[in-house]
């Protein structure tokens, strides 16, 4: 028999309140140990009852994340993936949901038979057991667990349970949590009761943590790492600074600063290494250096809560931009443009004038489409640079048929049944599971083969004849329409490889004119860029230049 592999386990909370970038500080810690030479992965704990994300809200939850393996997930998955530069399969996603389900599928079975079912130790063993699924599977070094929720959330114990039980087991295990420390404006102090009460909590279920991450607007100074140290029973070496950074890829050489790395490996018995992470470095220090920009506007759909607007339904979008910036040497701005003002004002399309390059993302729902039809329009028309995220792509189809091959009253079936020419139906595949009307999991989803047609501007950006994408999708292009598209310039350079889908669609005479069915935001890394975004970006610089020389 082959000798198992030895594991570490990272597990890390959170504390105070949600929304501290746990999944940045995940994240980087996975970066500071592959910057020693290690294997790493990462998981996700998601506390709530649905099964995966897919029937979330976008602005409750963030946007959702879509894996190579088909997964709808948390959006934590996607940092992990961008600064890990690794594929995270859906199983490395654990939610309450699943757990029960398959506890109470197995009571069902007949698989306790004569035993009482209970919370601890039959839903908890299910976590442990996905857990060192997803180390023995991974063949990882180091698998970082990040549990959602905040310590003192009814719903996170038994996964707290779960974790503490796992260190009594003679597992390898490490505890960190990441705290919130609040500096009120009438006070002017960093404030550190909050943390010592979520460290507190934390013991009630057993686990003292090895680090406490303090996030807070400002660095830590000394006097708050000694209160900490005191009141929280560690070390003071063993509380890091978690401040506010303007770029979240400057976390793992932040926190390298601390030492934090080194730590990490001291705990679990092992001597220092030092870090191999010239690159990411340098890296960082071009992208600090940069000072010419790029203007990029998003024609989406905003959604307020309350008072506040959630730009995290894009967030994918939003990085990729960044990444496909940086490469080119510029810095982006992003204008967040809400399509509804131009159904009420014509005239407001002008703004599109001074931005460099136009994005019209993936998206659902009526709301504000018209608008986002009429951006497409003007970007095509006036040679603006534009790229089509799925919806994006339908709307540009729709747009096309509607204008340049005069079809009046062109639309997509989901937003008009009635449609004359519905260029963008339901695929014949998702229609039938629709008419049993389940709407979990009805949608086209994950990593799928895309043809890509030699001589076109796809061909001319990726390179090759075929690549991976991953799609989230009930509606395609309507095959009955490919020809008449193509008649009037509308080029298709991306199918299945059996020629029946169409993925991707082009004009060769506009500047740049793109659009997939796919999200190409997905595949995008820090240091490599999704080649769409890039030749977009590259166009974007292009038409600046072109407009400042002109004027
Ligand atoms: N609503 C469209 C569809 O289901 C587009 C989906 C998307 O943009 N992800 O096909």
């Amino acid at each position: 028999m082959h000798k198992k592999k030895h594991v570490r386990y990272i597990f890390i909370t959170g504390g105070v309140i949600s929304g501290l970038g746990k999944g940045i500080v995940t994240s980087s810690i996975g970066k500071m140990l592959q910057f020693r030479g290690f294997k790493v992965t990462a998981c996700k704990i998601d506390p709530y009852i649905n099964y995966d994300a897919g029937t979330l809200r976008p602005t409750e939850h963030g946007e959702v994340w879509v894996t190579e393996d088909g997964g709808e997930i948390d959006q934590d998955l996607g940092h992990y993936e961008r600064f890990l530069d690794i594929n995270i399969p859906k199983s490395h996603n654990i939610t309450t949901g699943q757990v029960f389900y398959e506890v109470i599928k197995r009571e069902r079975e007949g698989k306790y038979l004569g035993q009482t079912v209970q919370p601890i130790p039959h839903v908890t063993d299910e976590i442990k057991r996905r857990i060192r699924k997803i180390a023995e599977e991974s063949k990882a070094d180091f698998v970082l667990i990040e549990i959602g929720g905040t310590v003192g959330d009814y719903e996170n114990v038994l996964f707290l349970e779960a974790a503490r039980q796992m260190k009594l087991e003679n597992e390898d295990v490490l505890y960190i949590h990441v705290a919130y420390l609040p500096i009120p404006k009438s006070l002017g102090e960093m404030k550190t009761k909050a943390v010592q009460h979520s460290v507190r909590e934390l013991g009630r279920f057993g686990i003292q943590p090895d680090f406490i991450v303090g996030r807070a607007e400002k660095p830590l100074d000394d006097v708050r790492k000694k209160k900490i140290a005191l009141f929280c029973n560690v070390d003071e070496e063993d509380v890091i600074s978690d401040p506010e950074v303007d770029n979240i890829y400057k976390l793992p050489l932040i926190f390298e600063e601390e030492r934090f790395g080194d730590k990490i490996l001291s705990k679990f018995g092992l001597q220092p290494i030092k870090p191999r992470n010239e690159e990411w470095k340098r890296f960082i220090e071009r992208v600090e250096s940069l000072s010419e920009t790029v203007k990029i506007g998003i024609v989406g759909k905003y959604f307020d809560i309350g008072k506040f607007k959630l730009p995290d339904a894009y967030i994918s979008v939003i990085e990729a931009v960044k990444h496909a910036s940086w490469h080119n040497n510029r810095k982006p701005i992003i204008k967040w443009i809400d399509s509804k003002i131009f159904e009420k004002d014509r005239e407001r399309l002008s703004m599109l004038d001074g931005i460099d390059g136009i994005i019209v993302p993936g998206g659902f729902g009526k709301t504000g489409i018209e608008g986002k039809i009429m951006a497409i329009q003007y970007a095509r028309e006036r040679g603006i640079p534009f790229l089509g995220l799925c919806l994006g792509l339908q709307l540009a189809v729709v747009e096309f048929a509607r204008n340049v091959c005069g079809l009046k009253n062109a639309h997509s079936t989901e937003f008009d049944p009635n449609t004359p020419h519905p260029v963008i139906d339901l695929l014949p595949e998702q229609k039938e599971i629709l008419k049993r009307s389940r709407y979990g999991a009805t949608m086209r989803l994950g990593g799928q083969t895309v043809k890509i047609k030699p001589g076109t501007l796809a061909y001319n950006l990726y390179g090759r004849t075929e690549v991976i994408e991953r799609f989230r999708h009930r509606y395609e292009i309507n095959p009955r329409y490919v020809e008449i598209l193509e008649s009037k310039g509308f080029v298709f350079s991306g199918m299945t490889p059996d020629n029946r889908i169409m993925q991707i669609g082009e004009i060769p005479e506009h500047p740049f004119f793109i659009g997939s069915q796919f999200h190409p935001e997905f595949t995008s890394r820090v240091l490599k860029p999704n080649p769409l975004f890039d030749g977009f970006i590259r166009a974007s610089i292009r038409r600046r230049a072109e407009m400042e020389s002109a004027s």
